[in-house]
């Protein structure tokens, strides 16, 4: 996990899944933003920091996904960090059983989906951030919504480098997950547009590397989301008057895309990605939705049914 400094106050260890890390300017205070996946993620940031002799003070989680979270709670134990993160994704960080619960539609989940991918220890939150300037002495950052990819996903702003979340994919990681992970198709359109739109000196997604020149790949995250979409559309006109169930337009999409989910876990993500644009096509009147024979149907807004 290499530590690099982006720009002076401005750092992020680099791995699958990016630790951000930024410094007030009297060099008084440190905020990490997220903490990995487990335990083992966040030891080896902590260490790397203390051998810099850099603060820990703050800590800030973008969203409520294990594996931003999942190093959180080491991180509390071990050092006496103010614990900052969006409301509603909050909830989910203290009671994380909340996410293999929402995945599997509300049930007990399954043993097999309580893993640590889905489900993080708990932790503490000391503070709900709210879009905008927060201040702590000489520290001063800008806090930033991005709904979408989560319910109340936010980012952070500091020395005009933006400390992204996972608002946007490196294109590797683009490539790798074909259909990416997202829970309301609309917001996740309007967030990358903001993401366009706004002038910083640099990006560092929560997956993939930093960038100065980010413009192409938020380009090519709205490409990939738009070429979702009009796939998903194109299931439902195909299948005319008969319409789709829900479980055969997730698989028909699945199958396009030559994914095979390995658990249920796997699938529920992917389940919950496509229904996602289905959402979108439904708010839109390019798709209905109804019960029929005991199942969730969907058809095309276009056909007669
Ligand atoms: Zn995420």
């Amino acid at each position: 996990m290499e530590f690099i400094e982006i720009k002076d106050g401005c750092y992020y260890f680099k791995s699958a899944v990016n630790i951000g890390y930024i410094l007030s300017g009297d060099r008084s205070m440190g905020m990490l933003i997220d903490a990995g996946l487990e335990a083992s993620a966040a030891k080896k940031a902590l260490k790397t920091l203390q051998e810099e002799r850099l603060p820990v003070t703050h800590l800030f989680i973008t969203h409520a996904h294990a594996d931003h979270f999942g190093g959180a709670q080491y991180v509390q134990k071990n050092v006496d960090v103010h614990t900052i993160a969006p409301a509603l994704e909050e909830a989910i960080m203290r009671y994380p059983t909340l996410e293999p619960m929402y995945l599997f539609h509300g049930n007990v989940p399954l043993k097999e989906m309580r893993n640590k991918f889905l489900e993080a220890p708990p932790i503490s939150i000391d503070e709900i951030c709210e879009p905008g300037i927060w201040k702590k002495d000489s520290f001063e950052v800008t806090f930033m919504a991005f709904p979408g990819h989560s319910y109340n996903q936010f980012g952070v702003l500091y020395k005009n480098i933006l400390y992204a979340a996972d608002s946007f994919l490196g294109k590797e990681v683009l490539e790798k997950h074909k259909i990416p992970f997202i829970v309301d198709s609309a917001s996740n359109f309007s967030t990358l547009q903001d993401l366009l739109k706004a002038e910083v000196s640099g990006m560092l997604p929560g997956h993939g590397s930093f960038l100065e020149r980010y413009e192409d790949t938020i380009k090519a995250n709205i490409e990939v989301h738009q070429r979702v979409l009009s796939q998903v559309n194109n299931f439902l006109i195909a299948s005319g008057d008969r319409g789709l169930s829900l479980e055969d337009l997730i698989s028909k999409m699945l199958l396009k895309h030559e994914i095979e989910p390995a658990n249920l876990g796997s699938y529920s993500l992917f389940r919950t990605a496509v229904t996602s644009y289905l959402i979108q096509l439904i708010e839109e009147r390019k798709a209905v939705y109804t019960i029929k024979e005991g199942r969730p149907m969907v058809f095309s807004g276009q056909s007669s049914a």
